[in-house]
């Protein structure tokens, strides 16, 4: 058996441990020095690390980890990330043999063209085994990634994907955001009780200094205005603000524009 715990970095991001007593991997460590007290204190050895994505707060601490720790490191292989030594494409399976896990890789443009997610599907055979989403910077408690490389429609298309998971798949987003993005999600639609629900829940884990993730797919299609672009209050809401193409996509596009100055 295995943990997945939050390791927390650089301003607001979460390098994710998956661990047992003896073995860690960690997916996008954007740093080193957090990782390595968390393996010292733990009584870790790192045996692997997994990214979803090149962006510098993702592979920011692999050289230095490496220097210790002579591991793989899973991803897309891209000029601008030299560390992959084992390169993954949409449908490759990823075994991590100590923790008993074998990942399936989704590709999910539209944040960075060679974005990918780490998918463990359930075990209907284990009562307790949900599915398992590292899903990078691409779909966020409440909200989604930014569109730096690709078209929108990618974006909207790889999230669409994710949506389609089970219910029950724990999301473990690679950042805090969660607070900031039901606050947009509000203004997209005031009236969804499970939003409001939801930022009562984040408020209090946030006073308690607690995280607010990970999340599951239910409850983003509840609560996120990028999962709900055919709500009619969300339609309604940025027709207000001038939309004439309501469109799924047309929708999507103008919340994510919306959100870039929210
Ligand atoms: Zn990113």
């Amino acid at each position: 058996m295995f943990k997945i715990t939050a390791i927390p970095a650089l301003q607001d991001n979460y390098i994710w441990a998956i661990h047992d007593s003896k073995l860690a991997a960690v997916v996008d460590p954007g740093e080193a020095a957090p990782v390595l007290k968390f393996l010292g204190n733990h009584g870790l050895q790192l045996n692997a690390i997994l990214c979803t994505h090149r962006h510098g707060d993702h592979i920011g601490g692999i050289a230095e980890l490496r220097k210790v720790y002579n591991v793989p490191v899973y991803g897309r292989r891209h000029p601008n990330n030299p560390h992959i030594t084992h390169d993954l494409r949409e449908g490759d399976s990823l075994k991590l043999d100590p923790f008993g896990i074998e990942f399936v890789i989704l590709e999910i443009p539209g944040h960075l063209n060679d974005h990918i997610a780490y998918r463990v599907p359930g075990q209907k055979s284990l009562v307790l085994a949900p599915e398992i989403l590292f899903c990078g910077d691409v779909l966020f408690g409440g909200g989604c990634g930014r569109n730096f490389e690709g078209s929108l429609a990618q974006l909207h298309h790889s999230l669409q994907r994710l949506a389609q998971l089970p219910d029950n798949t724990r999301v473990y987003c690679a950042h805090e955001y969660t607070a900031a993005n039901l606050r947009f999600g509000l203004a997209c639609e005031p009236d969804n009780p499970a939003l409001q629900q939801r930022i009562t829940a984040t408020q209090q884990l946030r006073a308690a200094n607690q995280i607010t993730l990970p999340s599951t797919i239910a409850l983003e299609k509840a609560t996120n205005p990028f999962l709900r672009c055919t709500q009619p209050e969300i339609i309604r809401t940025l027709q207000q603000r001038g939309l004439a193409d309501t469109s799924e996509l047309g929708v999507f596009s103008a919340m994510r524009e919306w959100k870039n100055h929210f």
